[in-house]
């Protein structure tokens, strides 16, 4: 990652951080009508059921810093995918980052640990940031869904069996993502995965066509990259699947030197 553009990212963020104290969730929600049942959300029928919903905005603080967001998300029941899972898990990382990796979801070991990327695709993405020339402790990670979607079939016995996050599921967790970048303002995006994508850029999306090219920065909330700031790529779990790992993880680290490239080229 080239330092000028790390260091003008730092000197040029906005004082959004300073907007003020967190509203607590849960008074939003309440105001709202979602978590706390009551008006708002309660006159159209949904009472003590918000998830079915299917909109975290009511349980996203107005204004609230990473911190702030992070204990909100614990609480989120934007969607039914709070019931299963262990823990929210919210991103991670420099709240100054000039790149933002967003990946998925979490997975199993991230559902238990509550971290995003700790699990061993996270391993495989540190390993491909490192051999991109991006220093891990300098970018933001997250997930389009922040809780762990799985299911159980019957052959894998008690085993978690990752289940993508369908359409409405990715919608409906939005709000953090839009959170998170708004208060990031970052240079660069990175979406690991279709679904990162579809989150992004809708659901016409296709990581097969439009991996490692500059894309068109997506508006999404009250963020507004700046011209091409989108890279897309796979999944870092992708690698781990793969009959040639070598390949397709050379095909990872191509794609994040784009991003790199990107952020060598911001004014
Ligand atoms: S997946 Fe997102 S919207 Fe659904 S409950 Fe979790 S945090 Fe809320």
């Amino acid at each position: 990652m080239a330092e000028p553009a790390r260091d003008r990212a730092g000197a040029a963020k906005p004082a959004r951080d300073e907007a003020g104290a967190a509203e607590p969730a849960r008074e939003r929600a309440d105001r709202a009508g979602g978590a706390a049942g009551g008006e708002g959300r309660g006159d159209v029928g949904l009472g003590d059921e918000p998830e079915r919903a299917y909109d975290a905005t009511p349980f996203v603080p107005a204004r609230a810093k990473l911190p702030g967001l992070r204990r909100a998300a614990a609480e989120c029941r934007g969607c039914p995918l709070h019931g299963p899972a262990s823990q929210t898990v919210f991103g991670a990382g420099d709240a100054k980052a000039p790149l933002v990796l967003i990946g998925e979801q979490p997975g199993d070991q991230e559902d238990r640990k509550g971290h995003p990327f700790v699990g061993p695709a996270g391993h495989v993405l540190n390993r491909a940031l490192e051999e991109a020339g991006i220093d891990p402790e300098r970018t933001y990670v997250t997930n389009a869904v922040k809780h762990f979607s799985f299911e159980y079939v019957p052959e894998r016995g008690k085993r978690r069996i990752h289940k993508p996050p369908n359409p409405r599921e990715l919608s409906a967790c939005r709000p953090w993502l839009a959170a998170e970048l708004a208060l990031i303002d970052p240079e660069v995006l990175v979406a690991l995965g279709a679904s990162a994508g579809k989150a992004l850029l809708g659901s016409s999306f296709r990581v097969t066509k439009q991996r490692g090219v500059l894309l068109p920065c997506p508006a999404i909330g009250d963020y507004r990259g700046r011209g091409d700031c989108l890279v897309a790529t796979i999944h870092p779990s992708a690698v781990l699947r793969a009959d040639d790992r070598e390949a397709v993880f050379a095909g990872l680290v191509s794609d994040l030197r784009v991003a790199v490239r990107a952020l060598d080229s911001q004014p």
